[in-house]
């Protein structure tokens, strides 16, 4: 994205329209900080400037696109064919057996709310996930980006783009998920410079009980289910 000098009116009637705060005035004229900007579109879809001064380019280059595709909900993903983030709600996913009895599905979303997450912290999340067993999801976006599955290192290329969210969701074993969330709830705290977010799914048994739930309680944690109840979908 960026501002056509010869249009620009230097109002300043759209720098609070950025949720990245990437609209700024800089030596006189304004302009959009390409570094800030994750290429979310709002700025040119809310229609604030009279001018038509906010511009994007014809094709924006790989890897900056990737900035478009995890922050632009009118973007699809090439590899899941999803827009916006690229990935359903966790509960959405549900429904396609991603989560099976025996494991617990993990989402750790990164840079909402706020100010957005460099794909370099996404990097810092699969690498640990990784080194837990963890395994990551193909129909999720950030799939395609782990360039080794030993290690959870991405394409060394992306690791400077900054996006508005990116959701690294994966599976461990039942058996091993109330060790792992204590260890990632300390690794999210300590190692990363964005907000995180990290949820849990649990497919219930057929009396409806979770005896997931039972042993987070039993860890020491609040939990606020956030269910879905699936009829004649789910075949396991
Ligand atoms: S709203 Fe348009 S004219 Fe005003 S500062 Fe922004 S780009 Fe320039
Ligand atoms: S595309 Fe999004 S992040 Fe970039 S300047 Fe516009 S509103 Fe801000």
């Amino acid at each position: 994205m960026y501002i056509d000098q010869e249009l620009c009116k230097k109002c300043l009637e759209c720098q609070p329209v950025c949720p990245m705060g990437a609209i700024v005035l800089k030596n006189r004229t304004v302009v959009i900080d390409l570094e800030e900007c994750v290429e979310c579109g709002v700025c040119q879809r809310f229609g604030i400037c009279e001018n038509d001064a906010i511009k994007q380019v014809d094709q924006i280059p790989y890897p900056r696109v990737l900035r478009a595709v995890f922050s632009d909900p009118l973007q699809t993903h090439e590899s899941t064919g999803v827009a916006g983030r690229g990935t359903e709600e966790m509960k959405t996913n549900d429904v396609t057996n991603r989560f099976t009895r025996g494991y617990i599905g993990f989402s750790i979303e990164l840079g909402r709310p706020y100010k957005g997450a460099y794909l370099r912290d996404l990097e810092k999340v699969v690498k640990k996930a990784t080194s837990l067993g963890a395994e990551f999801s193909p129909d999720n976006p950030v799939y395609p980006l782990i360039a080794n599955h030993e290690t959870g290192a991405l394409k060394p290329e992306v690791l400077g783009e900054k996006v508005i969210s990116a959701i690294a969701e994966f599976l461990l074993p039942e058996e091993k998920a109330i060790v792992a969330i204590e260890q990632l709830k300390r690794f999210l705290n300590a190692e990363l410079d964005c907000v995180a977010t990290m949820s849990v799914i649990s497919r219930a048994s057929d009396n409806g009980n979770s005896s997931f739930f039972t042993s987070l309680k039993e860890a020491g944690h609040d939990i606020y289910p956030n269910g879905k109840v699936n009829i004649g979908m789910a075949l396991r």
